[in-house]
């Protein structure tokens, strides 16, 4: 019955559902135990302990919820760098490729004193 050719499948850590891997995105934890930081492997070509994720926001936020990554990576992980690789890239349109520069509106600049 099952027609799909022969190809690497992969579970997605936030909606748990068993997908070809082209359709999720590699992410990769890297640096010391401590303080490893998960990282887009865009390339999927960094060493080390990779987990699948659908370059969906929703599976982001499951994932995050459920400490999906923590879990995948059997440590706690910083994932500000997946989440900010959600923010920069289109998730949901076509690629564009480019990086836009945010430009500040005003040229005033807040200064932050603490003591
Ligand atoms: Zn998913």
């Amino acid at each position: 019955m099952a027609t799909t050719a022969h190809q690497p499948v992969r579970t997605c850590i936030g909606c748990r559902r068993r997908v070809a891997r082209n359709d999720l995105l590699r992410v990769v934890a890297i640096g010391k135990d401590n303080t490893r930081t998960v990282t887009v492997d865009v390339r999927r070509r960094l060493a080390g302990r990779g987990a699948w994720l659908h370059p969906d926001r929703s599976c982001l936020a499951i994932a995050v919820k459920r400490k999906a990554f923590n879990r995948a990576f059997k440590s706690a992980v910083d994932v500000s760098d997946v989440q900010s690789y959600f923010n920069a890239a289109d998730i949901a349109g076509p690629s564009g490729g480019s990086m836009t520069t945010v430009q500040s509106e005003s040229g005033s600049e807040m200064k932050m004193e603490t003591r």
